[in-house]
């Protein structure tokens, strides 16, 4: 029997097959001859990252957050943001604690300045979904895989940081990130800027509904912002 993981393909799998009835993506199954899972894959689905309690220092109360919901990043197989250490319970409810949830700023990090490689960068939007098996290693600070949702974006650097850029400038003009991911922009915010928007919307405009905008949005930050 090969030690394969059904999902994600690498070897050293050692976790039972076990995925539940709504499990719905076995066609993008790497190994879907194995009855194995990887700790890693296994972890949010069945192990000990399935359910995990959050301190939200603001609300002064613990929350419930799913494994698989979290925005992650790897340096080779460690898990470096967030973190998933120690146990708490509550409610009758013991889970282990995640804390140091990466914000967009963080991200925006990741990819504009990345580790050193092998990293992995896994982003979330939903939530819903079990996205972490379908991750690839990056080898490469310049070109380099990341994993947003369901696809695999391979980002160049340069180009990367040069749309952000034009991205950004665009957001000091004021305008959101709708009206720059559709290119709608309200008419009062135009003229305010007009014409000097327009460099930065012919490097954004080629990009227009692709998933590597949306990638630049998701992590867009204004220059006068410190979070989200
Ligand atoms: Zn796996």
């Amino acid at each position: 029997m090969s030690d394969f993981c059904y999902l994600c393909g690498n070897s050293g799998a050692t976790r039972p097959l076990k995925l539940a009835a709504s499990f719905t993506a076995h066609s993008a199954a790497r190994a879907p001859h194995s009855d194995r899972l990887c700790n890693r894959c296994d972890a949010p689905i069945n192990g000990s990252e399935k359910l995990l309690w959050y301190w939200h220092g603001a609300k002064s109360k613990w929350s419930r957050l799913w494994g698989r919901s979290l925005t992650r990043l790897y340096l080779a197989d460690r898990l470096v943001c967030p973190v998933i250490e120690g146990s708490h319970t509550e409610r009758g409810k013991a889970f282990p604690i995640v804390r140091d949830l990466p914000t967009r700023a963080q991200m925006r990090g990741w990819l504009l300045e990345p580790p050193e490689p092998p990293f992995t960068i896994v982003i979330a939007e939903s939530g819903q979904k079990h996205i972490l098996p379908w991750a690839i290693e990056a080898r490469d600070r310049d070109y380099f895989p990341v994993q947003l949702e369901l696809d695999v974006i391979w980002v160049r650097r340069a180009e990367f940081a040069a749309i952000a850029a034009c991205f950004e400038s665009l957001m000091t003009m004021g305008f959101s990130k709708t009206e720059i991911l559709s290119g709608e922009y309200h008419s009062d915010r135009l003229t305010r800027v007009y014409p000097h928007h327009e460099a930065h919307e012919d490097v954004v405009a080629p990009y227009r509904g692709s998933r590597l905008l949306a990638l630049v949005s998701h992590v867009a930050q204004r220059p006068e912002a410190d979070n989200d």
